[in-house]
């Protein structure tokens, strides 16, 4: 099996698998194996237990990057942000589906696991979270719901001859 095809077939790679201590309740993303918020870290040994965060979160601050990285020349300019996740851990990512202009301090937003770059002609495909608005935002036309009615046609105004 190729490697992309790996990463194709085994989604929960890509789901953020954080742990959560049963001692105070803390989750955390990357996961950890022992509760540094514990005052005594023995407290949270085996108390550590697997915790799968929904990927909703807030725009804590960000930054537009008008430089790309190596291998991210098409997405220039694009959104880096720090998002606060709705269960705690703060996560650092690019905002995807806005234009800059429509990022905002407490924008609500959703991961989403996407390509983030592939390398060379062995075709090494990275896949990682990247965040998308989960709320409309001002300057991004959102793509309405086919279960959404289309509002009914106005008749055409006609100016007073
Ligand atoms: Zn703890």
């Amino acid at each position: 099996m190729s490697i992309a095809r790996f990463w194709r077939e085994t989604p929960r790679r890509y789901n953020l698998g954080g742990s959560k201590c049963t001692n105070c309740n803390t989750v955390y993303f990357p996961p950890r194996s022992v509760c540094p918020e514990c005052t005594h870290h023995r407290q949270s040994i085996e108390k550590m237990v697997p915790f799968q965060l929904s990927g909703e979160g807030e725009v804590l601050s960000y930054t537009v990057v008008h430089e790309p990285a190596e291998g991210f020349e098409m997405l220039v300019p694009y959104v880096l942000a720090l998002v606060r996740t709705t269960e705690g851990p703060v996560l650092t990512g690019q905002v995807v589906d806005i234009e800059p202009e429509g990022i905002r301090i407490g924008l609500k937003v959703r991961a989403t696991f996407r390509k983030l770059r592939e390398e060379g002609k062995a075709g090494v495909i990275h896949y990682g979270y990247k965040f998308a608005p989960a709320e409309e935002a001002d300057t991004t036309p959102v793509a309405r719901s086919p279960a959404e009615p289309a509002p009914e046609p106005r008749e055409p105004t006609r100016a007073r001859a």
